[in-house]
């Protein structure tokens, strides 16, 4: 199929509508016409609260939600819906691995090996779950240009390590681990892997079956979905084990004065209220990107970030952290202006109607391990432009002499 980013843009009303060159997807993205129409369509000809009426509307929103776990599950290939869980978000599905399987697993002494470029949403879960079970995390440093290799990884294992939580894209660095070697050596040293697929899901083909890992999670917001919905992928027979996380309606089969039958996976990890409308607009976000194909969104970001990275070396003063190879960036690029903070650097260029993010990006431990401070981010989607590339690089280009 051919398709032009013109066409898409033309997909995106804030895009079209607002003078704004939208650097900051790693973020949250810009959600499609498409995905806002199915969110709205849903509340006009859907809304009962679903797995709850026993009528013919709570029947239909049922069917919908249960229809959007069906394109999650083929989307991610797991192997059945009872492994897709839904949630708000990556946060929430990190929480819901870290409280219920280091509840199940986790032992005083016990040791969580986390990779030290996490952000803070698969790490603090799990340094709050070695608290709770007398575990310690173990961090893996990665080399500055955001690599892990094989002989590190394998001496930070040990026979105590019963879970490693590992990102398979930076969100500060861009770079891509290779989650699915990692979970095959986590798991020959009788390690559970759970991967962050916040930053890769969005931007590559990720089969969970495939990589072989335990536990993915995902958000929709930043895959062209509304915020409020996300996934957690896990393996059935793990789910089947662990205890809930949130307890209350819908996730019980039967409940008496003293306990509960939990429901059958996935529903006993949904309790309350689902996002029903979210469900159904994430599927139809799935749809759109599988439209678009990743075949195209990899070719695009790729083109992109070379051209943003050779632009930015050539501007004195400006320093890229991580790898100096634009492959590596899978869309996102950090970078230092000497003598200049990053909120300044982000305030001039929003002067220029450019949104980019400024600050720790909620990745403090390997800033420290870089021995920075503060940043500033640029990320793509598959809506950006060359011309906008080239907008943020004469921008940036100014601000020294801006700022004096
Ligand atoms: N993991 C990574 C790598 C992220 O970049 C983010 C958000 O930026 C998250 C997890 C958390 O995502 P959310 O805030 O949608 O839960």
């Amino acid at each position: 199929m051919s398709i032009s980013v013109n066409e898409i843009r033309k997909d995106f009303p804030l895009l079209e509508n607002q003078k704004v060159i939208y650097m900051d997807t790693a973020a949250t993205s810009q959600k499609p016409a498409c995905v806002l129409e199915a969110e709205r369509e849903f509340y006009e000809k859907y809304n009962a609260n679903p797995l709850r009426g026993l009528y013919e509307l709570g029947e239909a929103a049922t069917e919908k939600y249960e229809e959007a776990r069906e394109t999650v599950r083929g989307f991610l290939n797991a192997r059945e819906t009872a492994e897709i869980v839904f949630v708000r978000n990556a946060t929430e599905g990190l929480n819901l691995v870290a409280y219920s399987l280091g509840s199940l697993v986790l032992k005083p002494g016990d040791e969580i090996l986390v990779s030290i470029m996490e952000h803070h949403s698969n790490l603090l879960p799990w340094q709050q779950a070695a608290a709770r079970t007398g575990a310690v995390v173990k961090y893996l440093e990665c080399t500055e240009d955001g690599k892990y290799t094989e002989e590190a990884f394998k001496e930070a294992l040990s026979d105590r390590t019963k879970i490693v939580a590992m990102t398979q894209v930076s969100n500060v660095l861009g770079c891509k681990n290779n989650i699915k070697r990692f979970a095959q050596l986590a798991h020959e040293a009788g390690a559970y892997f759970v991967a962050d697929g916040a930053q890769s899901v969005p931007h590559m083909a990720v089969d969970v079956q495939d990589l072989d890992v335990d536990f993915l999670a995902f958000s929709g917001h930043k895959m062209y979905a509304p915020m409020g919905i996300g996934v957690l992928y896990a393996r059935r027979e793990l789910l089947e084990q662990m205890p809930p996380f949130l307890c209350g309606g819908e996730m019980i089969d039967s409940v008496s004065r003293t306990g509960a039958v939990w429901a059958e996976v996935p529903h006993k990890f949904e309790a309350g209220t689902v996002n029903g409308a979210g469900a159904y607009a994430l599927a139809e976000a799935i749809r759109y990107v599988q439209k678009i194909g990743f075949d195209f969104i990899e070719e695009r970001e790729a083109k992109l970030t070379k051209l943003l990275m050779d632009g930015m070396k050539e501007i004195p003063a400006v320093h890229i952290l991580g790898s100096q190879k634009a492959e590596d960036h899978h869309g996102i690029v950090t970078f230092k202006l000497d003598g200049v903070h990053p909120h300044d650097v982000a305030s001039v260029l929003d002067a220029d109607h450019i949104a980019v993010r400024a600050g720790h990006h909620c990745a403090q431990p390997l800033l420290q391990h870089l021995k920075v401070l503060s940043t500033t981010r640029v990320s793509l989607g598959v809506y950006n432009t060359e011309e906008e590339i080239q907008a943020f690089l004469t921008s940036l280009a100014g601000i020294r002499r801006q700022m004096g």
